[in-house]
């Protein structure tokens, strides 16, 4: 973000959003309640609310979490925008709290920016620094400043990084954490509460360990992934969509060979080696970017033996019964079938 969130700007935005202007001739986006706003109207808001390009598509592996936000997600709301009536007809509300936990680069942003980019809906990213302030009282402010905003707006997706740091476990930070901390998470707390929330809140966390615990509950951030380091399955599929509009020569043989001895990269390790090899075509002035524009064999082996794996988990809010349908369960659910299917890697996470 990129301007200062005072609640006293976002006063003066509230007739920005109101009228229906569109004078920059963006296509215009539809939330649940009808248009969402342009591209001037978000400008003109305190929080830096963007539309978001990217899609499911974008996103190499992790398919059990796409089918997931596909069915409880975008099913419902994309159902309920065009008159459909099946899901309203049986009381059946789109999830609207996720919390995404795993180490650094393997997606998570993407994830959510991804849902804002399926839905058409404006997008906000948000780490702590942007809605804690040094002034007390200041930061909780912020924080209803940013779902006033949501409001007006209607269909979005607020992505909230870091999310440790916002919502850090109040039950042992009572003594050392500052109490505006306290604050912010109450706020946050009693804003995702609002029966009335339309807004999707995507939080993401490397320090799952350090999460408060009542902000796992149903009615809050409900629905748990771990996006864990790719398998090799999803490895070469972040290869392959790294790789879609540029001229290339690799063969299966040859992205299954990448996937093999790239075992603990992530997402993010992953699009620099794309990145490079790039580099490293256009050096040679190539026609396509072939395999010898990738490190060796012998290279990767070396790369990866420096990758060093640690674990960490959310807090239990399991009521003991593991049953897949239940909110408080599905981090188990969807753990486990990950672990089958192509989803992360079970060798471990390193989330610092
Ligand atoms: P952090 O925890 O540090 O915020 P993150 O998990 O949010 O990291 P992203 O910022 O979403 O990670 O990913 C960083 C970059 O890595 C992306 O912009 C993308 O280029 C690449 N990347 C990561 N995961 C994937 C993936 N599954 N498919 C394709 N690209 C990926």
């Amino acid at each position: 973000m990129d301007r200062d969130p005072s609640p006293s700007s976002h006063e003066v935005n509230d007739a920005v959003v109101a009228q229906d202007v569109s004078t920059d001739g963006t296509p215009g986006t539809h939330s649940s309640t009808g248009s969402s706003p342009s591209e001037v109207q978000l400008r003109n808001l305190t929080y830096d609310w963007q539309h978001s390009s990217a899609r499911f598509k974008d996103i190499g592996g992790y398919d059990d979490v796409k089918a997931y936000l596909e069915r409880r997600v975008l099913e419902p709301l994309l159902a309920h925008r065009d008159g459909d009536d099946r899901f309203s007809r049986f009381s059946v509300e789109p999830e609207s709290g996720i919390m995404l936990y795993g180490p650094p680069g393997t997606g998570k942003t993407m994830f959510a920016r991804a849902l804002a980019g399926e839905l058409t809906v404006p997008f906000v990213e948000l780490s702590p620094a942007d809605v804690t302030s040094m002034w007390i009282n200041e930061s909780s402010d912020r924080v209803k400043t940013l779902f006033d905003e949501a409001k007006q707006i209607g269909s979005c997706v607020i992505f909230l990084d870091e999310a440790e740091h916002l919502f850090g476990a109040r039950e042992y930070s009572g003594k050392g954490s500052h109490a505006e901390d306290r604050k912010v998470t109450s706020e946050f707390l009693a804003q995702l509460t609002h029966e009335d929330r339309e807004a999707i809140v995507v939080a993401a966390t490397n320090r799952p360990g350090d999460i408060d615990r009542a902000i796992l509950r149903p009615g809050r951030l409900a629905a748990h992934f771990e996006i864990g380091l790719p398998d090799e399955e999803a490895r070469t599929a972040i290869l392959r969509t790294h790789l879609t509009d540029v001229p290339s020569s690799l063969s299966d043989a040859e992205y299954a060979n990448l996937a093999t001895h790239t075992a603990g990269m992530t997402g993010a390790d992953l699009a620099d080696l794309v990145d490079e090899a790039r580099r490293n075509a256009a050096d040679r002035d190539a026609r396509v970017l072939t395999r010898d524009d990738f490190p060796s064999t012998e290279d990767l082996q070396v790369i990866a033996t420096e990758l060093e794996p640690e674990t960490d988990d959310l807090p239990t809010v399991d009521d003991g019964d593991n049953d897949e349908d239940d909110p408080r369960d599905r981090d188990v659910a969807v753990r486990s079938k990950a672990d089958d299917d192509g989803g992360s890697d079970d060798s471990a996470i390193g989330y610092q």
